[in-house]
């Protein structure tokens, strides 16, 4: 029996993934300049599939970068990405969302880290707590992002990640324990034990691509429960439910630590140490797998807003159903003017707080009251868009052709005004 399907090659209806709520991390790479912020992104897009393939030397740098936009500004010695950047991993969906992280107090800045459920905090091993770490951290502080830290180049001479961890705690306050060790250091750096697990990670391929997961060698069994023994103590004096363990001598499985780990991460009362090199390909796949179990979902963070223009604070709920119930409330963080691959219109890019938005609907921009129709949604793959016809509270995506100036906060039912601009600073600042 036949089932003629017309105009089948043409009319191909690209795939709309969605993912429930908690499985999407809204994230931000922050780091000093030079820490190896865009490699390590580079890597991630790798990884997870974005780009196929890895690039060769080029210019000045052992190696180039992806994308011709970035090869571009990577000459001008500046580093681009897209503002919002989609990738995949293991069953979750990860936004990267770019923020400029060497200024203070901008209003882009600003609206940047407003977006961010959580951020990887890159440290250069070698050059350790550097004076745009202090600002970053500073950032990170005042939005209270949750985050963990990756110290990278651990292939580098001098290459020293516990004078690096030492910094972070003298110069920044944090309570910070390693999760992994690295085997080796400077040329001799081979691969990564995990403390947790016990487990010792290669990374073989061209291009690291190969995670091969082996028992630990003799020579680091030691370290590995001293280290081990170090992380359970410092975890044990931030979470309540460890801390009772410990008292009582009882030995935490791994599962409890990760636990108590993600709930101290969450509550930004710990700062969990990952070690690797982006450019060696070393660590960036189970960093990958760190930030989606121990960075928070959208709904675990809280989300404040201003009612009528600022009179009154408001908690924003996420609706874990992700559907279209609760009113539409989204915020333009970040607008590209022409938009990227097209000389068409304005792209904006929209971090969704409350509700859902489809293709065709019609929204208010609460500071003109004016309405808007969304002619086109898409999502942004490092510099591709794909068009997609929904999207719910926590995602990140972006408009075409929406008519608003970055700040601005959009509604679908006018009589819901809300704004999420502005929500600087709610409280005293809580430091780590
Ligand atoms: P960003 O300024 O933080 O974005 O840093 P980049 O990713 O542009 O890296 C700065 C420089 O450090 C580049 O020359 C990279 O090739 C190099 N780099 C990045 N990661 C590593 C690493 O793990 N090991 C070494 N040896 N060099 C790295």
């Amino acid at each position: 029996q036949y089932r003629w399907i017309p105009f089948r090659t043409f009319a191909v209806k690209r795939e709309s993934k969605h993912y429930p709520l908690e499985k999407i991390r809204n994230i931000g790479i922050s780091a000093h300049i030079d820490s190896g912020k865009t490699t390590l992104s580079e890597r991630v897009l790798f990884y997870s599939g974005r780009i196929q393939a890895m690039h060769e030397v080029k210019g000045k740098d052992s190696v180039g970068a992806t994308m011709d936009s970035m090869d571009l500004e990577r000459e001008r010695g500046i580093t681009i990405q897209s503002a919002a950047t989609y990738v995949e991993w293991k069953g979750h969906n990860i936004n990267i969302i770019d923020t400029p992280g060497h200024v203070d107090f901008t209003v882009e800045v600003e609206r940047s880290l407003r977006v961010l459920d959580g951020a990887i905090l890159v440290v250069c091993s070698v050059g350790g707590v550097q004076s745009q770490t202090i600002t970053v951290n500073r950032q990170l502080n005042r939005y209270r992002v949750p985050f963990l830290t990756f110290i990278n180049k651990l292939d580098r001479m001098n290459a020293n990640p516990s004078r690096a961890m030492d910094q972070l705690k003298s110069k920044l306050g944090h309570n910070a324990a390693f999760v992994q060790i690295p085997m080796g250091l400077e040329g001799n750096f081979k691969g990564i034990i995990d403390l947790i697990e016990r487990k010792a990670f290669y990374f073989n391929g061209p291009n690291g691509e190969e995670v091969c997961v082996e028992e630990i060698p003799e020579q680091y069994k030691q370290e590995t429960e001293n280290r081990r023994r170090d992380l359970i103590e410092t975890i044990s004096g931030a979470d309540e439910q460890l801390g009772e363990m410990f008292l009582h001598e009882e030995i935490p499985n791994e599962q409890q630590i990760h636990d108590a780990i993600r709930r101290c991460v969450i509550t930004r009362k710990f700062n969990p140490i990952f070690v690797g090199s982006a450019l060696k390909n070393k660590g960036v796949q189970p960093l990958l797998d760190y930030v989606t179990r121990y960075l928070p979902n959208p709904a675990e963070v809280e989300n404040v807003a201003l009612d009528e223009l600022g009179k009154e604070k408001k908690t924003i709920k996420l609706d874990p159903t992700r559907s279209f119930t609760a009113p539409f409330v989204g915020f333009a963080f970040k607008i590209e003017a022409g938009g990227r691959n097209t000389s068409a219109s304005q792209l904006t890019y929209v971090r969704v707080y409350q509700g859902g938005v489809k293709r065709g609907d019609t929204l208010y921009n609460i500071r003109t009251l004016k309405r808007t129709r969304v002619s086109k949604l898409v999502r942004m793959h490092s510099n591709k868009a794909e068009e997609i016809d929904e999207a719910y509270a926590g995602d990140i995506c972006a408009f075409y052709g929406l008519d608003c100036a970055t700040g601005d906060t959009f509604v679908n039912d006018k009589a819901y005004q809300i704004s999420m601009e502005s929500i600087f600073v709610p409280d005293p600042v809580i430091s780590m």
